[in-house]
């Protein structure tokens, strides 16, 4: 058990997050090894209209936009070695199965970290899938 806590940026991105993932996030943060931060979580739809139309997401349908979906970064992490993220993502597979709270990862687009990288993977994003 470690003794992280999110900064006031983190805890404002948690703002809106369905009440299931945010428990997820805060139990993740207790169990991960590595010190993460909550970049984003539920997005107005003028927001996605922006990241759509800048190539940052490809769907008017995110889970961001219900509350269903975060945006999780490790402390010193990389953005182009999405295996900086596996400790955070592992932490978070482990809360969800504690919780009862299933989850998909944007790392494989699978319910598992672990599976097969995805072509276009989403390293920062875990969703609760429809
Ligand atoms: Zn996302």
């Amino acid at each position: 058990m470690t003794n992280f806590k999110f900064s006031q940026r983190s805890e404002s991105s948690l703002v809106g997050v369905n009440p299931a993932l945010v428990k997820v996030v805060r139990r993740a943060l207790e169990l991960s090894t590595v010190d993460f931060s909550v970049i984003e979580g539920k997005r107005t739809v003028e927001r996605q209209k922006q990241l759509v139309a800048a190539g940052a997401s490809k769907t008017m349908d995110s889970r961001h936009l219900t509350g269903h979906a975060v945006d999780l970064f490790p402390v010193g992490g990389d953005w182009n070695n999405y295996k900086c993220w596996l400790p955070v993502l592992d932490a978070m597979h482990q809360a969800g199965k504690e919780l009862g709270v299933p989850l998909r990862f944007g790392v494989t687009w699978t319910d598992s970290p672990h599976d097969k990288p995805a072509r276009f993977l989403d390293a920062p994003h875990v969703e609760i899938p429809v």
